[in-house]
């Protein structure tokens, strides 16, 4: 395999194309950003705990029946992915009310949410990621009717596997943003699922285990991103 040309470069990965049209390579970074690009910094090795959960998630969903872009772990940095078209919606699951949401509509931070609340976001630094419903979504031909279903069920599934098995390393699952692509007439699970992606609090303590250090500065950043990846890794 031959890492070839950058194709992009986003907030937290770059990709590239490989000698392979069906593959591509994504490198993790350690910049970190929140709040639309306003706060900025880096999370020395966050890159490497990003890389390395995210392929142990992607291969547990696999054996769920949840197929995910990961094609092989290259290093502690890249992995390589199937050439997915990604669909411009962020879709967001919350078991507990915070962050955003809280903000937005005054709830009490903490909050179970029963049911669980699924949310979607237009995929646009520009726009601030605003919030979208199915509507938006459909006349924006974001994607279809029929794809937004096999999202949903699938954002659903994998909540479910997550809250489990997150539970047995004594983290409590709040919520997580995942984003979806095309690979060969099929929806799959792309993107990462790592603490940049998903919130965590320790069980018993609620201490935060997620990018909200970061965003909060609420200091052991690494060393947090570091006791996530490590619980991960005895999965
Ligand atoms: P909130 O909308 O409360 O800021 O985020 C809800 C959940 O989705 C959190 O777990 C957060 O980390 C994740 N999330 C939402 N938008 C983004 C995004 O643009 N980038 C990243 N890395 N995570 C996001």
């Amino acid at each position: 395999m031959k890492k070839l040309e950058q194709l992009y470069e986003g907030k937290a990965k770059k990709v590239f194309k490989t000698d392979n049209a069906d593959h591509y390579l994504i490198e993790y970074k350690d910049d970190a950003t929140a709040f639309n690009g306003e706060k900025r910094g880096s999370i020395e090795d966050k890159g490497v705990v990003n890389n390395l959960m995210s392929a142990k998630m992607f291969q547990l969903l696999e054996n769920e029946g949840v197929e995910s872009h990961l094609v092989e772990l290259l290093n502690d940095r890249e992995m390589l992915v199937k050439a997915v078209e990604i669909i411009q919606v962020e879709v967001i699951v919350r078991n507990v009310a915070t962050g955003s949401m809280v903000r937005r509509l005054g709830i009490e931070d903490g909050i179970t949410l029963e049911p669980t609340v699924l949310e979607y976001c237009l995929k646009s630094d520009a726009f601030g990621d605003p919030i979208i419903n199915d509507y938006h979504i459909a006349a924006m031909k974001l994607a279809t009717e029929d794809e937004m279903k096999q999202i949903r069920d699938m954002a659903f599934k994998i909540n479910e596997f997550m809250k489990e098995t997150f539970i047995k390393l004594d983290l409590k699952l709040i919520d997580f943003k995942l984003e979806f692509g095309r690979f060969k007439g099929k929806i799959i699970l792309a993107d990462e699922i790592s603490p940049d992606t998903c919130r965590f609090w320790e069980v018993g303590t609620n201490r935060k285990m997620d990018k909200d250090r970061f965003r909060q500065d609420l200091g052991n950043v690494k060393a947090t991103y570091q006791e996530v990846l490590k619980k991960v890794q005895t999965l």
